[in-house]
């Protein structure tokens, strides 16, 4: 009996993803003798003409890691999903829109003019000379990919049918979610392949939280000198966890607070959250106060407010193309 096809495709995101793969270890040998590898860019000299000759849902179940950023990334998410059964969403830039995602607070033009223009100050480009999508040389056309104004995650390009989340995904529930597709017995359409509770439900930290939990001053972790057993937000630094999925690592605790660093998200919401960073800020409000104070002036919640540095980065670090906001307003 023939082994069933897998396709692994890289769009907008650092590589973590394909690190991921590889950080199977031993057991990427197990995944190599239960399938053919029919397309992985990355790792061997597939070409997109491969894929093109393919026939229409040949391909088992294709891996797409990384945001929506480019004509050419597009392209292909809409060519793999036509060539394959199965498409999963891998990680959390293809999952969320990811860190490239915070590009939405810009736009094209922004962006290129911090790259190659008068806001890059090591760059001299006095004739502002940006990447086109085609260029005409002596010998013929070049092209490159257009450059899109906004970032989008995966399912906002087109149907996607698993999640595997994480930032990167953790290599005991990739080979989980490999074994479940391989078993054929598929959970319903739209499943995150990840636990449902929470991050600060699996927290051991959780316990340190008090009953009632107030917070007069934020705190940054790289400013502070932080109990390793505390529950973060007990210590006043801002930590993601209330309002992430739990399952970046398989012990319970999750990656980053194991090593004393607060949680920022990258799993994505748990299922009864809808906009993690909105849902964050709530909860955050919630336990923000002055000692004594139960009804605080606008200027008071304002000025805790305002020792939050870079919120829009801290709620919606991987997640804002999917968010309520999805972008910010331009004109
Ligand atoms: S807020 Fe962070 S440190 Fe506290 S219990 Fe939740 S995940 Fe753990
Ligand atoms: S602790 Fe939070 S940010 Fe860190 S890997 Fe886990 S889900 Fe991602």
């Amino acid at each position: 009996m023939p082994k069933p096809k897998v396709a692994f495709y890289w769009c907008s995101s650092c590589g973590g993803c394909e690190e991921a793969i590889i950080d199977l270890n031993e057991d990427i040998l197990k995944v190599v003798e239960l399938v053919d590898i029919v397309f992985w860019p990355c790792a061997m000299d597939f070409k997109y003409e491969n894929v093109r000759k393919m026939k229409d849902r040949e391909i088992t179940v294709a891996f797409i890691n990384g945001a929506i950023r480019t004509d050419e990334q597009e392209e292909m998410a809409h060519l793999l999903r036509k060539k394959s059964q199965l498409v999963v969403s891998f990680g959390a830039c293809s999952h969320l829109g990811g860190i490239p995602g915070l590009g939405n607070f810009w736009d094209r033009e922004t962006i290129f003019q911090s790259s190659y223009g008068k806001n890059c100050p090591s760059v001299d480009n006095p004739n502002y000379t940006v990447p086109q999508k085609i260029n005409k040389v002596p010998e013929g056309e070049l092209t490159l990919p257009g450059f899109h104004d906004t970032v989008k995650s995966l399912d906002q390009v087109i149907d996607v049918d698993y999640y595997i989340p994480g930032c990167a995904p953790a290599p005991y529930l990739t080979m989980k979610a490999i074994n479940t597709i391989l078993s054929g017995d598929l959970p319903e359409k739209g499943t995150v392949l990840a636990p449902v509770k929470s991050l600060c439900d699996t927290c051991s930290r959780n316990e340190t939280k008090p009953e009632k939990l107030s917070i007069e001053k934020i705190n940054r972790i790289s400013l502070v000198e932080s109990d390793p057993e505390k529950c973060f937000l007990a210590e006043g630094i801002i930590c993601i966890g209330p309002v992430t999925r739990s399952g970046c690592s398989e012990e319970g605790d999750g990656r980053c607070i194991a090593v004393n660093m607060p949680c920022r998200g990258c799993y994505g919401p748990p299922p009864e959250v809808q906009d993690m960073g909105a849902k964050m800020i709530s909860a955050l409000a919630s336990i923000m106060g002055l000692e004594g104070e139960e009804d605080m002036s606008e200027e008071k919640v304002n000025k805790l407010m305002e020792q939050v540095v870079d919120p829009a980065g801290t709620f919606y670090r991987f997640s804002l193309p999917v968010s309520l906001l999805r972008r910010k307003r331009m004109h």
